[in-house]
């Protein structure tokens, strides 16, 4: 259950789990920190809070990237505090958050992780009570971190963090850094694959120097490029099947991403 943190540059950290290839982030600032998601339920939230506090004692406030249950509910550790997200979070999380708990639930008991469907269960759902729509800049004490909606992509509510004096992108699950890049989990009935590789350039515009994913190690502006092309390939091959010009067995023998990436991607609203 324990994290790994990684500083990817000063005062900037990523936290790495085992558990669901996750990453979180904190960015520290001379008089407040930010913390970037904050896990899966109110142990896994506990975890992070005690690891942030072996880093900064500075007052913190919170960020979701999205309203998942991997990346917005461990909140309750952190209260109180301000909790940050794009307008759509909110009813997102207000919405669906008692459906995933029972999905989520029902997934780890079946892994037989008995000890994380219990948590799930006795955790109480943290919504956001600061949103934005576009933009929002929030200042630390010597250093800005600059909320940003790039566009629809993974959920129609993506939040990345921007910090600009070191050219750092915590990205959220706009970014996966699974083994080929995308996981099957990146797209789903919530993801935008047509409006992804705009958001993608509207990442690329920040000239990040490192991208913090959602799930994976960081990684770095070419990697975007790269996956900007694979988004491109899974839409025209998504169109081509449409046209009925092409099967879905072709489509996953033509794709740079496994099969099942590929047929989730295709699945996509
Ligand atoms: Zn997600």
């Amino acid at each position: 259950m324990t994290g790994r943190w990684i500083e990817v540059a000063d005062g900037v950290h990523a936290r790495r789990y085992v558990e669901l290839d996750l990453t979180v982030g904190l960015v520290i600032g001379a008089e407040r920190c930010l913390v970037v998601d904050t896990r899966g339920d109110l142990d896994q939230g506990a975890e992070l809070a005690a690891a942030v506090r072996e880093l900064t004692s500075l007052p913190w406030s919170v960020v979701y990237t999205h309203a998942h249950f991997d990346h917005a509910w461990g909140t309750e550790r952190f209260q109180p505090c301000a909790v940050w997200a794009h307008e759509g979070c909110r009813a997102e999380l207000a919405e669906s958050a008692e459906d995933d708990r029972a999905k989520w639930i029902a997934y780890y008991r079946e892994q037989g992780k008995a000890d994380t469907a219990d948590a799930i269960a006795r955790t109480t759902f943290v919504v956001p009570d600061h949103l934005f729509t576009d933009r929002a800049e929030l200042d630390l004490g010597g250093r800005t971190a600059v909320l940003l909606h790039p566009g629809r992509a993974h959920t129609d509510h993506d939040a990345v963090v921007h910090v600009p004096d070191v050219d750092v992108l915590f990205a959220g699950d706009v970014v996966e850094n699974a083994e080929h890049g995308f996981s099957a989990f990146s797209f789903s009935g919530d993801s935008d694959l047509t409006a992804w590789p705009d958001t993608f350039d509207r990442l690329l515009e920040l000239r990040p120097r490192v991208v913090v994913p959602g799930h994976g190690d960081p990684v770095d502006a070419d990697f975007l490029r790269y996956h900007r092309h694979g988004l491109h390939e899974l839409i025209a091959l998504k169109a081509a099947m449409g046209r009925g010009e092409t099967t879905e067995a072709a489509a996953v023998a033509a794709s740079r991403y496994p099969g099942d990436v590929t047929l989730a991607a295709l699945a996509t609203p």
